[in-house]
Parts: structure tokens; C-alpha cells; sequence
């Protein structure tokens, strides 16, 4: 009798941190997250929970709800240098190897509209990733997330870690209309822009794969990011690739340092003096998806077309002399 009993697992509950439940696994129960704003910051109040139904959420951890605000500029800042999330390094035994310097960002670096949480690219060797053992000649301690933990994901790109923070790596699995449905999501219309999905801390939205026109992006900086009018208005905007940097590539603004101990060194070492009105590097897309040059660029071919006319009125003052 006693064998009996033992062989019968302990308990098939889920487990949260002190205070937290568990992720409602049905839509019925599911809070979507409050946004509101004042003069100067955007604010997300969410149970960091997906809003789509599975009933597992355990997968390496259990999701659980944690509730959150986090804070996002209304007039972002640009960083005096695009800020890195995470650089790769080198692929060994198969998985993307990421630098150790600078270091990716680790956790939380944006918000999607539906209240998941987006992480950074990177993820600790040892911490549910894939990752060899120290000692195997291994480049670094951090490798590409999507690369090594994708065998955990479900079917919106997300998985709880092991202190219960649900949140995606990657879009991929919401680009088409049938994935926004599955995940909450708004869908695109065909031949327009794609729709608003988040935030990233820096304050800059961050849309779908398609720019103006429906068209596929153009003028992309390393960021994955570019500038055109929305709504009548230019704005720095990153879009979600369909494959590397999964995210965005870097930060272009001043992150908000309150949303990850992470981001406070690093808003300090690249917006020093709180970052700057205008973009140091922009990357203009054109209506209609056409590239505008950029400011250095119009002033470059201006200098050449003054020489060009000083040189031709010299010749013709040569002339009259003849
Ligand atoms: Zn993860
Ligand atoms: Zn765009």
C-alpha cells in the first residue's frame, strides 16, 4: 500500500514565487494590461500572463502572475550610440554563441500590446539552455536564445522561466494573421503598414514585419529600425524581423533604466547627459518605401555640386580672359 502510494506523483500543481498564482490557462480569467499615460512616460501595468490558453505553462518553468509596471518615455531619447542587446559571436556545436562583451541583455527589454513581456536575445549557458559544459571550448557563457532554447517554446513564441516570468524571444510565430489571432494579437491589413505590437524600453514602437505600402522595410539600421511619417508624424520605429535579431538588433534610444538593474549602466555609459533630441545616425525610409539620404549624405552632394559650379564660373572667367 505504501509503494502504491509513492508511485503516485507528489503533486502536478504549478509553483510560483511567494505571492504569485498561476497564469489563468483559460481566456475567461485572462486581465489584459492597463495603459496609461501622463506628460512625460507611457505606463504598462500587466500580470506579465499570455493571454492565449495552454494548459501546461511549465515549460522549463510555470508561468505565473507577477504584476508589473513598466515605464516607457513618451518622447524617447536617441543614445549617443546604438545601445547592444546582444552581439553574436560564433556558432559552435550548432547553437549561436553571443559576446561576453559586451554582455547581452539579460530579461525584460520591451512590452508587447497583449502584455507579454519581450526578452533580449541572450540567454546564461547552464539556465535551461542548451549550452555545452564548461571546459568543451565553448566561445563565451552566453548564446542566442532562440537558438538554444526553442525546444521550450509553444506556439506564440513564449515560455515561462524558472522564477515564473512568462515572455517571447522571438515573433515569428505571430507574423501572419493567423498567428495575431492565436496570440492575441491585432492583424495586419494587406498593403498598409503593419499594425503597433509593443513597446521597447527605450520608448520607440515597435511594429510587424511589413513598413509603408505592405512593402518589406528599406533603410534598416543595425537596430532594425528606421524613420517614416505614421500618422502624419516622423518617428523612429523598430520592426520585428522575421529572423535574426528576432527583436531589434540594439537599442536606438535611452533605455529606461527602472525596467531592468541592467539597463541602469548602460543608459548612464550611452545617453550621458540624458541622450539626445535628434538622431546621430538616421536612417530615413521614404514615401512609399523609397530611402531618402540622409542629412551627411545631402550635405556631401551639395559640396560637390558648389565645386562643380565654382570650377565651371572659373573656366568661364578663363574664357572671357581668352
Ligand atoms: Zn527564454
Ligand atoms: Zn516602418
Amino acid at each position: 500500500m505504501l509503494l502504491l502510494a509513492l508511485s503516485v506523483p507528489i503533486s502536478l500543481a504549478q509553483r510560483c514565487p511567494p505571492g504569485s498564482q498561476p497564469c489563468p490557462t483559460t481566456m475567461a480569467d485572462y486581465h489584459y494590461p492597463v495603459i496609461t499615460t501622463d506628460d512625460d512616460n507611457r505606463y504598462v501595468t500587466s500580470t506579465r500572463c499570455p493571454p492565449y490558453a495552454n494548459p501546461g505553462w511549465s515549460n522549463p518553468g510555470s508561468a505565473c502572475a507577477i504584476n508589473t509596471t513598466y515605464t516607457f518615455p513618451l518622447h524617447p531619447k536617441f543614445a549617443l550610440n546604438p545601445v547592444p542587446v546582444g552581439e553574436e559571436l560564433s556558432r559552435f556545436e550548432g547553437i549561436y554563441y553571443l559576446k561576453e562583451d559586451p554582455a547581452p541583455i539579460l530579461g525584460a527589454i520591451g512590452v508587447l500590446v497583449n502584455g507579454v513581456v519581450v526578452y533580449g536575445r541572450g540567454s546564461p549557458c547552464g539556465a535551461g539552455s542548451r549550452c555545452p559544459n564548461a571546459g568543451t571550448g565553448a566561445p563565451s557563457i552566453y548564446v542566442d536564445a532562440v537558438d538554444s532554447e526553442g525546444n521550450t517554446i509553444d506556439q506564440c513564441g513564449g515560455h515561462p522561466q524558472q522564477m515564473g516570468e512568462y515572455h517571447i524571444h522571438s515573433a515569428v510565430t505571430f507574423m501572419n494573421s493567423t498567428g495575431r489571432q492565436m496570440c492575441s494579437l491585432p492583424a495586419d491589413s494587406p498593403g498598409n503598414h503593419s499594425v503597433l505590437l509593443g513597446w521597447m524600453f527605450d520608448g520607440f514602437p515597435i511594429y510587424g514585419q511589413y513598413s509603408q505600402g505592405g512593402n518589406i522595410p528599406t533603410a534598416l539600421d543595425q537596430c532594425h529600425g528606421h524613420t517614416h511619417e505614421i500618422d502624419g508624424i516622423m518617428t523612429y520605429h523598430y520592426h520585428m524581423p522575421m529572423s535574426y535579431p528576432h527583436i531589434i538588433g540594439c537599442f536606438k534610444g535611452c533605455p529606461e533604466a527602472s525596467n531592468n538593474q541592467q539597463l541602469g549602466s548602460l543608459a548612464s555609459q550611452y545617453c550621458p547627459n540624458g541622450g539626445l533630441d535628434t538622431d546621430p545616425q538616421p536612417a530615413f525610409e521614404g514615401p512609399g518605401g523609397a530611402t531618402v539620404p540622409t542629412t551627411s549624405t545631402a550635405s556631401t552632394a551639395g559640396t560637390i555640386l558648389a565645386s562643380v559650379l565654382v570650377v565651371t564660373s572659373t573656366m568661364a572667367f578663363l574664357l572671357l580672359l581668352l
